[in-house]
């Protein structure tokens, strides 16, 4: 990809948590959560990160901005510089770039201080603004997210689910970033209110030139929001292209499964649901070759012995899959 349009790259990125093995030894051990991962964002667009609960898109995410636990590998370039190797200190002018939106926004905002003295209190950390400025600019961040300029003096617990959302959304937007996570930022929300947060994240990206790692399970969610998808399982990228391309011709198997569960507007639509077999295993028992092989409902004995690697597909060379179908060796 050509560099001046790539804001964001990730190389080869695994999280592990060491794990006591429970045994006489009491040795311990490492259990992978993330387990290689590499794509590149480009600037100002929208790359939807989905799979099954537990499959380690949050867990990835946290890794990029240095907020979760686990020991990280892999390199993280930013706007053409490698961050991934920078001790905290000099990391942390890059927050203010790069943020994250909660998917419980309740949890992430301080139950003791109104809306207007969490903001402030923002810009004044990241020496934005303090005094009369940052109280006209939390003004402004409220008009931007769409809320009521008389609620800077409400607490979190006064707001619907919707309204808490745009805060945190406003959180994000006040220290003027170039890259947001969103991690699953409408799940916990109702239908109705889930679309006006989406649009909300779009109108403020086009605004802002906004470029988005959006992370959730929902895959009808992530078509709308998103200009590519990549497709996790179990702490891999089994798949990724542009998002009509993934919705019209997936080629993943996980990914075709996934697809088949979302419900059609058409009654008389021939398409079928693709049922898997059991539930996501745990990190601590990954199974052997392709990781997918005991759900898959075309694997093939090669399955369980080789593990199949992210190669480029299609005419341009613009949608990789991991599947052993595709790499002529089964
Ligand atoms: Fe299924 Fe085999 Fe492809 Fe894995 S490699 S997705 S088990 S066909």
């Amino acid at each position: 990809m050509d560099p001046q349009r790539q804001l964001l790259s990730a190389s080869d990125i695994s999280v592990h948590f060491p794990v006591k093995s429970g045994g006489a030894s009491g040795k311990s051990r490492r259990v992978s959560a993330v387990n290689g991962i590499s794509f590149e964002i480009r600037r100002g667009e929208t790359l939807g990160l989905v799979g099954e609960s537990g499959c380690g898109k949050t867990t990835f995410g946290r890794a990029l901005l240095r907020l979760g636990h686990g020991v990280v590998e892999g390199r993280v370039v930013f706007d053409g510089k490698e961050i991934s190797s920078l001790d905290n200190r000099s990391f942390r002018p890059l927050r203010k770039e790069m943020q994250m939106i909660f998917q419980d926004p309740f949890g992430s905002l301080n139950p003791r201080i109104t809306v207007g003295q969490m903001l402030q209190e923002v810009l004044a950390v990241h020496r934005i603004a303090r005094g009369e400025a940052a109280r006209k600019r939390t003004l402004e961040l409220l008009d931007i997210v769409g809320l009521n300029r008389e609620y800077a003096e409400r607490y979190p617990h006064e707001f619907s689910g919707g309204q808490r959302q745009r805060v945190g959304i406003a959180r994000a937007l006040a220290v003027r970033p170039r890259f947001i996570i969103c991690d699953e930022p409408v799940s916990a929300l109702d239908v109705s209110i889930q679309s006006q947060i989406i649009n909300l994240l779009r109108d403020l990206q086009r605004e802002f030139d906004l470029t988005y790692l959006f992370i959730a399970h929902d895959l009808s969610v992530v078509e709308y929001i998103s200009d590519r998808v990549a497709v996790m399982y179990l702490g891999k990228v089994v798949e990724i292209a542009s998002s009509e391309e993934l919705y019209t011709n997936p080629k993943h198997p996980y990914t075709q499964a996934l697809l088949s569960a979302i419900p059609v507007p058409e009654p008389d639509s021939k398409r079928k649901r693709i049922l898997l077999k059991g539930d996501l295993p745990g990190p601590m028992s990954i199974p052997s070759g392709c990781s997918f092989h005991p759900r898959c409902p075309v694997a093939k004995p090669e399955c369980s012995r080789t593990e199949p690697r992210l190669l480029p597909q299609g005419d341009d060379a613009s949608h990789p899959v991991s599947c052993l179908l595709y790499q002529e060796i089964i």
